[in-house]
């Protein structure tokens, strides 16, 4: 078998080398590259796999120059595929595999540590200290977070794991989803609507797919319903919340601070070096320099063990379609 990964990263050459130890009998060839009609040209014929992390759309040239070198079979190392042309790899026949689960840990332990960072006030003390200020005072007087009230908006595979790991600390948790989950209740308790959820809650923490209903969920008339020292927690999608509405509701003191880890206009910066003067979009600069925002750059996920998970099944789904087997992860195109 022969397969082609695009979009290789320097942080993944390892996995790929260990998931190529296991796997001696398959050819794999590296392209550092983003997939497009330019790339995709040079590939010579004789391929029967492609695994693909592409933040870019993938042009249609490039999907029919696939078909054309023998590809049956396209994978995603990662759970998202809205920016695939799924359409087009059902007409032109090539089966489709994504990662849907690698990692629930990785990304509510980041989503907790982000809230215990504010929680704790380390923001302030890190701020105090760097000015050489060492004094006890009411600002870095912090509250224990087992005297809090935790909500969890999306309980599915990561927002059960966090809200676990919140439950762990005593506090007291409650959760809302469209499809409340049973098997969640012995850790949190489901409110009715996120209105009430909100009001509620010391600490946000979202954890849904962004779906047409829930653009900008986050708004101003949200904010007004929280608590003033209301900690949210973004590890899920931008879009969630509007970002303007955000930054306002931090400097009128409406809600204490924000650990945003997804932004809605992300694209241009994500796994990028960029100078800050070269930054046009006002809202991002306001969000990257605000004292009482944690921003980091779609990071959340970023363990060894889920870069493991995303590259092998990845992979892996590929190499067991082709030999016939059925796959959990391959998404049926209909
Ligand atoms: P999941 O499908 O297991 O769970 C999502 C839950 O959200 C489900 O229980 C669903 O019923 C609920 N839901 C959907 N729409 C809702 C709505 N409008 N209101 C309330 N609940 C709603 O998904 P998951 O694997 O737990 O992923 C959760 C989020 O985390 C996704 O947005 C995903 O894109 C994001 N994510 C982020 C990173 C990162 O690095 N920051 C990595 C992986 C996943």
């Amino acid at each position: 078998m022969k397969f082609i990964l695009f979009n290789a990263r320097e942080d993944e050459a390892g996995v790929i080398a260990s998931y190529q130890e296991k796997h001696p009998e398959i050819e794999l060839d590296i392209y550092y590259e983003d997939l497009t009609e330019e790339t995709m040209s040079h590939i010579k014929k004789g391929y029967d796999g492609i695994i693909v992390a592409q933040v870019i759309e993938i042009p249609e040239a490039a999907y029919r120059l696939m078909k054309e070198v023998g590809i049956k079979v396209f994978a995603t190392r990662s759970a998202g595929f809205d920016m695939y042309n799924l359409k087009l790899l059902k007409e032109l026949g090539i089966r489709f595999v994504r990662v849907p689960v690698y990692s629930p840990f990785a990304i509510s332990e980041f989503a907790f540590a982000s809230a215990m960072y504010f929680s704790r006030d380390i923001d302030i003390i890190q701020h105090n200290v760097r000015a050489g200020d060492f004094i006890l005072k009411d600002a870095i007087t912090s509250t224990e977070i087992r005297d809090k009230t935790v909500g969890i908006i999306g309980t599915g595979h990561i927002g059960r794991q966090t809200a676990q790991l919140f439950k762990n600390t005593g506090a007291n948790v409650i959760g809302y989803d469209l499809y409340p989950n049973k098997g969640a209740e012995d850790i949190l308790t489901y409110v009715a609507s996120v209105e009430e959820l909100v009001e509620q809650s010391d600490i946000i923490s979202l954890h849904t797919p962004a779906t047409e209903e829930n653009y900008h969920l986050f708004n101003k008339a949200l904010f007004e319903r929280a608590k003033n020292n209301l900690i949210l927690v973004n590890t899920a999608r931008g879009s969630l919340v509007d970002t303007e509405a955000l930054l306002d509701a931090l400097d009128s003191h409406q809600i204490r601070a924000a650990a945003i880890d997804t932004y809605e206009f992300e694209g241009p910066y994500i796994n990028k070096k960029v100078a800050l003067e070269d930054i046009t979009d006002e809202v991002f600069l306001r969000l990257l320099k605000h004292d009482r925002v944690f921003y980091s750059p779609h990071v959340a996920f970023h363990t060894n063990t889920a870069l493991e998970n995303l590259v092998h099944i990845a992979i892996d789904g590929v190499r067991r379609i082709l030999l016939g087997e059925e796959v959990e992860e391959e998404l049926i195109l209909d």
